[in-house]
């Protein structure tokens, strides 16, 4: 790729964006926001929120606002979701991050939310992007299912434009040839982004891969591949999720991924030290 002048670009020089929400710094912090794919009741997102926080996640996902393939599926509880998601918070003291459709939107779903999400199918909704760059909430930027990093970093640099730096970039996987999985999780994109951007990147193995066993491999590699952490559809009933059941994630399996992630982090600390465990001496257990 050509040399990018962008604001959203490093100019080489190793630079990078650390953005505080609550007691994390993401782009510093491997982080993990885990939560419902949308709010459905008050006693769904308070119980998946609690299981959330136990199992050590840093920030609450839900969707209030759901852009929905069909427009008979269910188009999430707007207002009345972002007071549950307010509760939730309340009650956990886990940061929000939900997703804003319209730009409408954006200054009043600012009292609600502490990052601001903007999905796949929006990534290039140039008014969205222009009025998520005037507020100073942060932004998860999630890549278009078409989109080449290139347009990606645009987009990006829409909201840098107008005054809001504090982006985060969201891989979640893009349409390829390969239908296997709901999408392909492009988890090379995670050290391509280093190289050239300054920006925090996390990614969705949630929507990246669309199934339930192969969610758990796709986070732990994401670490291995330097993301700056992970976001995960987690459900306190899968069978009973209104949207994207198939990859919410029970509780239990998500407390046993945390565990995993931890062990893999401290695991790959040594690496990075230059202390290559030996078998004999595996620094860690993975269960
Ligand atoms: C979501 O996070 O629930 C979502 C709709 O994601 P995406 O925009 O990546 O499809
Ligand atoms: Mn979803």
């Amino acid at each position: 790729m050509e040399k990018l002048r962008l604001a959203t670009c490093n100019g080489g020089e190793g630079k990078r964006t650390v953005i505080p929400v609550g007691d994390v710094r993401i782009g510093e912090d491997f982080v993990v926001i885990a939560g419902p794919c949308s709010v459905e009741s008050e006693a769904q997102t308070l119980r998946t929120a609690t299981a959330v926080k136990a199992a050590g996640a840093h920030m609450l996902r839900g969707g209030a606002f759901k852009p929905r393939t069909s427009p008979y599926d269910f188009q999430g509880l707007g207002l009345q979701g972002l007071k549950i998601l307010e509760k939730a918070k309340r009650l956990t003291g886990l940061p929000v991050v939900t997703e804003v459709t319209d730009p409408r939107d954006v200054s009043w779903v600012c009292e609600y939310a502490d990052v601001l999400q903007i999905g796949t199918r929006n990534m290039q909704n140039y008014s969205l992007l222009k009025e998520t760059g005037k507020v100073r909430t942060p932004v998860l930027l999630k890549r278009g299912m078409y989109s080449t990093l290139k347009e990606w970093l645009h987009c990006a640099e829409y909201i840098l434009a107008e005054g809001n730096p504090n982006v985060i970039l969201c891989e979640r996987g893009i349409r390829t040839f390969e239908t296997h999985n709901r999408n392909t999780l492009d988890l090379g994109i995670v050290p391509s982004v280093k190289e050239i951007s300054h920006l925090p990147i996390v990614v969705d193995p949630s929507h990246g891969t669309g199934r339930l066993s192969i969610i758990e491999p796709m986070c732990l590699a994401a670490l291995a591949a330097g993301a700056d952490g992970i976001l995960i559809e987690v459900h306190c009933n899968p069978q009973e999720a209104l949207c994207d059941r198939d990859q919410a994630m029970p509780p239990d399996m998500f407390q046993s991924l945390m565990e995993k992630l931890f062990h893999l982090q401290r695991a790959m600390t040594q690496v990075e030290r230059g202390h290559i465990p030996s078998s004999r001496e595996a620094p860690v257990a993975i269960h």
